[in-house]
């Protein structure tokens, strides 16, 4: 089974979070660098790519 790295992160400058790929995530509304709070795990349970 293949595993999919998420990035929860939030934007100081906007106040905002969201989720977004682990390895480098932006602000979806500056699109600046964000803050990582949390980057787990998660099963992809769609067809396998890797
Ligand atoms: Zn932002």
């Amino acid at each position: 089974m293949s595993i999919r790295i998420v990035a929860h992160w939030f934007c100081a400058a906007c106040d905002v979070e969201g989720r977004g790929p682990g390895s480098d995530p932006s602000c979806w509304n500056c699109g600046g660098a964000v803050t990582v709070t949390a980057r787990p795990a998660v099963p992809d349970h769609r067809s396998e790519e890797a």
